[in-house]
């Protein structure tokens, strides 16, 4: 995990080590993640877990709707904690 300085307004590097609501692995800087308003954490993967089960007894339909959700914040985030500059090879 390294930041080059001139992406530092973004890097989460300097943030203390937080770890997951769900699954309580800690947060690593290239982990996509959901922030939640009371200061939890999550790994979108875990979020995405959590919210497929629970849909899972509503409908199908709510879940094709969410996993797509998933898919686009997932894009989102990445963009955010994995500038091309610094992609992993
Ligand atoms: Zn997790």
């Amino acid at each position: 995990m390294y930041w080059p300085e001139s992406c530092n307004r973004q890097a989460p590097v300097k943030k203390p080590i937080e770890k997951c609501s769900r699954c309580s692995d800690p947060i690593e800087s290239h982990d996509i993640v959901v922030p939640f308003d009371n200061g939890d954490v999550i790994h979108v993967r875990c979020w995405g877990v959590g919210e497929t089960e629970k849909r899972c007894r509503e409908s199908r339909t709510i879940i094709q709707k969410s996993q797509k959700l998933i898919d686009e914040s997932g894009r989102k985030l990445r963009e955010i904690n994995v500038p091309a500059s610094v992609a992993p090879k």
